[in-house]
């Protein structure tokens, strides 16, 4: 038993979702993401339960731990009752609190959830807001969205759901601040701010400096595609 396995068996979710695992791969026949990436969640499982440290730290810089949808598919099949799902989940969280994330181009994708859902989040109380759906980003989304993106204002004042409209029941509404302070809370004590800092100080260590991180970011925006930034060695 290692380091990173001792921290990883202090994560709640690690507790309620590793048993001992018997390799048997139902999990796997089940998992949609198994289908289309190199991926199986009983291979994950059956690493994990080494509690070998380099090959968790392996792991943890590898894509595969940031293929899994957690869709919670393979907790229900799993004969003894495992949750590769949850097991993902403190696995993410290691790898984002120890910098590793960086390593992986999937892994990287983290500071899109960080600035992106993570900082509306805390600003907003929404993950994503209609502005962030750019129709240069999602031109599959078609000519309506793109009308809809240009004239939103309008339009929801037209449909009586007007943007930024404090108690509104509709979509786009402004939350009461006092709720708000709430949700930045609950983000403060389960140490969810803390990730988000991490991501930033991860993705600072594996490019080199603050300013090629910013790089790494508007060439992201600008392409919509994290793929197209060149990794130095
Ligand atoms: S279904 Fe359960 S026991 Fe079987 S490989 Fe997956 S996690 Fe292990
Ligand atoms: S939660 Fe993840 S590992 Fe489990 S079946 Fe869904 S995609 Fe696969």
């Amino acid at each position: 038993m290692g380091k990173l396995f001792d921290e990883l068996a202090q994560d709640i979710n690690y507790q309620h979702g590793m048993n001992a695992c018997l390799n048997c791969g139902i999990c796997t026949a089940v998992c949609p993401a198994a289908e289309v990436y190199d991926y199986s969640p009983r291979e994950v499982m059956n690493l994990v339960q080494t509690e070998d440290d380099e090959l968790i730290e392996d792991l943890l810089k590898s894509d595969k731990i940031w293929f899994c949808g957690q869709c919670f598919s393979c907790k229900t099949r799993c004969p003894r009752g495992n949750s590769a799902a949850s097991v993902i989940l403190a696995l993410r969280r290691l790898s984002v609190r120890h910098g590793f994330f960086a390593e992986s181009e999937k892994g990287r994708q983290q500071l899109f959830a960080k600035r992106v859902f993570g900082e509306n989040m805390l600003k907003r109380g929404y993950t994503l807001t209609a502005e962030n759906i750019t129709p240069e980003h999602f031109p599959e989304l078609g000519e309506n969205w793109e009308y809809y993106f240009e004239h939103m204002a309008e339009m929801r004042e037209w449909w009586g759901v007007p943007m930024d409209l404090e108690n509104s029941p509709g979509s786009h509404r402004r939350i009461p601040e006092k709720d708000m302070d709430e949700l930045r809370a609950i983000y403060e004590k389960t140490g969810a701010i803390e990730l988000m800092q991490a991501v930033e100080k991860g993705m600072e260590k594996k490019l080199g400096s603050k300013a090629e991180v910013e790089k790494f970011w508007d060439n992201w925006v600008e392409t919509a595609d994290s793929r197209t930034y060149k990794m130095k060695d």
